[in-house]
């Protein structure tokens, strides 16, 4: 039975569901500890174990067509996870799995079979990339998430990293850091420019500008 920190329904902030309407099912508990972490109640391992059939049965009745996974780090509880993803995809729900990545390339062959129905957004954290995890995530046709600001990524830490692993450029994605609920504009201009420059896609945060970080959105 999988530890989950929250369900809730939402519109995605990010990334290639920016703005569509989801259910987003939060797995407790992370293998990392990111300074910047937004969502500490879930890195910190709180929440409460559900059945997959009774997550599944919530799904059902909020009934919004997409269903978001996400953490902390949906795939420390592998085994309820995937099932969980392949109950939703045969029910029809189209599923983003949203993962940092660092567990990808432990993934058996019928593990990646799973994945390869869902979406996959890898979110790398600087100082915990490595390059069998990239490669199992290219092999997944999975899209990259980038985090830009202090104690994340670079700019050119993203550009150095996407040449050096050959990374389709439509399929990166760079965001800027929010701080106490704030996106600083500053910010985000550059990383704007920077993506117009080397063809990657912007994401902005809209539940960050909206809901200023409100837990739950
Ligand atoms: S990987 Fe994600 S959930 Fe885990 S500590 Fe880093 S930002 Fe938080």
């Amino acid at each position: 039975m999988p530890k989950i920190a929250e369900i809730f329904s939402s519109i995605a902030g990010e990334g290639s569901w920016m703005g569509r309407p989801a259910t987003f099912i939060r797995f407790s508990g992370c293998n990392l500890s990111c300074e910047w972490c937004d969502e500490k109640h879930a890195r910190s391992g709180e929440g409460e174990f559900r059945s997959v059939e009774e997550i599944l049965e919530e799904c059902r009745s909020v009934g919004l067509r997409r269903v978001v996974i996400t953490g902390g780090e949906p795939l420390l509880q592998k085994e309820d996870c995937l099932k969980l993803a392949r109950e939703l995809t045969k029910s029809g729900f189209r599923v983003m799995i949203e993962t940092n990545g660092t567990l990808l390339n432990r993934l058996t062959q019928d593990e990646r079979v799973v994945l390869r129905e869902c979406e996959v957004t890898v979110s790398p954290k600087k100082g915990n990339v490595s390059g069998n995890a990239v490669r199992a995530a290219i092999n997944l046709s999975a899209q990259f998430k980038f985090v830009v600001g202090e104690n994340s990524w670079k700019c050119e830490e993203v550009r150095e990293l996407v040449n050096r692993y050959s990374i389709d450029r439509e399929s990166v994605w760079l965001m800027p850091m929010s701080v106490d609920g704030e996106i600083r504009e500053e910010l985000a201009r550059e990383v704007w420019k920077f993506c117009v420059k080397e063809g990657y896609n912007y994401s902005d945060r809209l539940h960050v500008r909206v809901w200023k970080g409100e837990k739950g959105k």
